[in-house]
């Protein structure tokens, strides 16, 4: 039996027949006599076995061994191939496993073909004759606890990695970034890593599953890579993950607890790991580059700067889509005031935070873009690990002009230096000195209860130069936000997001045609449009009726009847399929009328669909023109998003038929009324320029839809407007109005505009 297995190292060195000699891996060369000569090593890697086309098929298999002895570790050439031929690599392949260390006897040496690849040896072993045999001894069996498997794992120091071979090394991170989506539907986590060796390795790890990626927290964690290629990339070692492989990661102070970080549930752990893990620490501690690690107090954080800070979370609240703020403290005191961003009681998660603003103790961090997805998670209460936080100085809305400008903190969109946030177990090590921090504020809480109602009435007590104001609103508010009422000079001075109260009196508005402020409004592609007049839609009936032939449809039935126009006839059409049903009556397409006649008939008839005939076949007319007369309503279909397939359309299985299920069946986008007004506003500090968007209808308590169908809706709105602008009105006679804003940035043109709209706010009914 060429392959044997032995159960200890030791016996390898015993069973090992006395007329072989050991050499070794570094001192073979192409002219070394190999009878009688063994060289005993690690299996590093063990190839599948394949059949050999050049040897008429022999079975054959390459494997990887290293020399494990310690003297030689900055040795060259510790490493060589080898490559087993017929029974012996089948043998080879059932016996040994990666991690298991073997004694070769009786091989032949070849010059290595793949030297200049992968730079390991100049020659490669051959197993090939019925001399050559093979010892294994395993690694460790596998009902052993974990201390006993290791020696299954060799790991390669940095400076030793080889293009194009797949390694196990331990590291020390210098830097990385939290996993990120890249290509594809893998997340990427890039980090860098070093060792004893002072060499920097940069390492991709890209994987579906998010659990998988490596736990790090910070500069100096000290992370275990399995089964990683390393290769050359851009001039420089890098690793890359492959089949297989997994890692764990370990905090990086000294002394705290060996505590493996992975997801895996069968990973190897024993006490080489740990020696492993403090040897590391312990250099790196003395390392320069430690230092790199940004993690700052907010006491110590000066305006301008990028920096890590380690926190818990109190609160937090959704701004808009693109920006969530989180409200955080570590206990310790900025130096610089900071900005407290407003935002509704009810859209706040968490505890209330007024006790610690007051003491200067909570930073208000807005969290963008690709970064949102982690914030939505978080719980209050949670530690955090913020990365690459930028500290910027802004005028607080409130602020005199005397006072020193507020911190507020940005979490920019982007993984730019890492930049990113990730929660903190509470038993991690780096949160020890935090905790204790926070416990001596734990007074705090109570101050909090016990005090809450009066510090929020000294707190959002408005400023005397507003109070002057103050009189009756024609308005009221319906929202629950603990903001003090601001100046406009002071919204305008204020940094988005931010809902704030104002009150103001109209000093213009747009459109002054009132009946121009209903819009068309797309909600599939945000298109806005102004509803056409009578005139240019009864122009599109006029040429839709002109020659018109009768269209004529498999699926329609049809009746005519002649106009008083000579040569003209209307045409009406149901679906086949809807006769005899008690819908038939609900939906008909109507072709040749006017305006004024399809107006008349839309009295009778539920759902008129105006229609005309193109070569014989029926079209829905121009989306310019109502695609639909619903009672009152005129229905608007979207020019862009309509796909109108009007070829053979399916009316069956709709019990009611409204403007959804018509618009549906025709292949329509319906466009919605919607109801649009610019203010421009004005109190003694400043005019502003604010829109009534989406607020609008709950503002009037008036619908759009309904207003654009009832004359009497429509002088509802301009009795209001007539209200808050009389005509030939004074600005001090106009009543004032109580207004909460929402103050937001769009991109306009590639640069960020500042837009103030109207919500919140109700006209008052009498
Ligand atoms: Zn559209
Ligand atoms: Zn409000």
């Amino acid at each position: 039996m060429p392959v044997q297995k032995v159960n200890d190292s030791s016996d390898l060195d015993a069973k090992v027949p006395s007329h072989l000699q050991r050499t070794s891996i570094t001192s073979l060369t192409m002219t070394s006599e190999p009878s009688h000569r063994c060289v005993k090593a690690t299996v590093v890697h063990k190839g599948p076995v394949i059949s050999c086309a050049q040897k008429d098929g022999i079975e054959m298999l390459r494997a990887e061994i290293k020399e494990e002895d310690p003297l030689q570790r900055t040795a060259e050439h510790t490493s060589i191939n080898v490559i087993f031929f017929g029974t012996l690599a089948k043998d080879f392949s059932q016996s040994a496993r990666q991690g298991d260390v073997v004694l070769l006897a009786d091989f032949t040496i070849k010059k290595s073909p793949s030297f200049l690849r992968d730079k390991l040896h100049p020659c490669q072993l051959e197993m090939d004759g019925k001399d050559a045999c093979v010892y294994v001894c395993p690694s460790a069996a596998p009902s052993h606890g974990p201390s006993s498997s290791e020696a299954k794992y060799t790991y390669v120091p940095l400076n030793d990695l080889k293009p194009k071979t797949v390694v196990n090394v331990y590291g020390v991170v210098t830097f990385f970034k939290q996993p990120f989506p890249s290509k594809g539907s893998d997340f990427c986590s890039t980090l860098k890593i070093t060792d004893q060796s002072d060499v920097k390795v940069g390492c991709n790890i890209f994987s579906k599953k998010l659990e998988d990626h490596p736990v790090i927290f910070r500069v100096g964690d000290i992370i275990r890579l399995h089964r990683f290629k390393a290769d050359m990339f851009r001039d420089s070692m890098s690793l890359l993950n492959t089949f297989g492989w997994s890692t764990v990661t370990f905090d990086g102070t000294i002394d705290s607890p060996v505590v493996p970080r992975t997801s895996s549930k069968s990973f190897h752990f024993g006490e080489s790991d740990i020696r492993t893990v403090q040897e590391l620490r312990q250099w790196a501690a003395n390392q320069s580059w430690i230092s790199k690690d940004l993690t700052v107090s907010l006491s110590l954080v000066k305006p301008g700067m990028y920096f890590d800070l380690t926190c818990q979370l109190l609160a937090k609240a959704v701004m808009d889509s693109r920006c969530i703020l989180l409200k955080v403290w570590d206990g310790t005191k900025c130096q610089h005031p900071l900005l407290k961003v407003a935002v509704a009681s009810d859209a706040l998660e968490g505890e209330s935070t007024v006790a610690k603003d007051r003491m200067n103790l909570t930073a208000n961090v807005l969290v963008y873009d690709n970064h949102l997805e982690v914030a939505r998670d978080l719980k209050p209460g949670t530690f955090l690990q913020l990365y690459n936080l930028h500290a910027l100085l802004q005028r607080a809305p409130d602020q005199q002009p005397d006072q020193p400008d507020h911190l507020s903190f940005h979490l920019h969109g982007g993984t730019s230096y890492g930049r990113g946030l990730r929660s903190l177990p509470v038993e991690s090590p780096a949160l020890q000195s935090l905790k204790s921090v926070l416990e001596k504020h734990v007074d705090l809480d109570e101050y909090d209860e016990v005090n809450d109602g009066t510090l929020l009435e000294i707190w959002y007590t408005p400023p005397e130069a507003v109070e002057a104001d103050t009189g009756p609103s024609y308005t009221v508010l319906t929202c629950e936000h603990n903001t003090r009422r601001l100046t406009l000079a002071r919204v305008k001075h204020s940094t988005p997001p931010l809902s704030c109260h104002v009150q103001a009196r109209v000093k213009k508005y747009m459109p002054q045609q009132l009946y121009q402020c209903l819009k068309l409004f797309c909600s599939n592609c945000k298109t806005m449009e102004d509803v056409p007049d009578d005139s240019a839609v009864a122009k599109i009936f006029r040429e839709s009726a002109k020659d018109n032939q009768a269209c004529d449809e498999q699926w329609a039935a049809t009746s005519t009847a002649s106009s008083r126009e000579p040569g003209r006839t209307i045409s009406m059409h149901i679906s086949r399929d809807m006769v005899g049903e008690s819908t038939h009556m609900q939906l008909i397409f109507v072709e040749g009328t006017t305006l004024d006649e399809i107006c008349v008939l839309s009295r009778d008839y539920k759902n008129l669909v105006p229609v005309r005939s193109v070569n014989g076949r029926m079209t829905l007319m121009d989306l310019t023109a109502p695609f639909l007369f619903s009672g009152d309503k005129r229905c608007y279909g979207c020019k862009q998003c309509s796909v109108n397939t009007f070829q053979n359309p399916v009316f069956t299985g709709v019990e009611t038929w409204d403007e959804q299920a018509v618009a549906k069946a025709l292949g329509v986008q319906l466009m919605q009324y919607r109801l649009l007004i610019q203010f421009e506003l004005e109190d003694q500090t400043d005019t502003l320029e604010a829109v009534l968007w989406e607020n609008a209808e709950r503002f009037f308590h008036v619908s759009a839809v309904d207003a654009s169908g009832s004359q009497d809706l429509q002088d509802k709105i301009q009795t209001i407007m007539d209200t808050i602008q009389p005509p030939d009105s004074s600005l001090e006679e106009r009543p004032l109005l109580d207004l909460c804003l929402s103050v937001y940035t769009v991109k306009d043109n590639n640069r960020n505009k500042v837009c103030y709209q109207i919500t919140n706010t109700e006209i008052k009914e009498e």
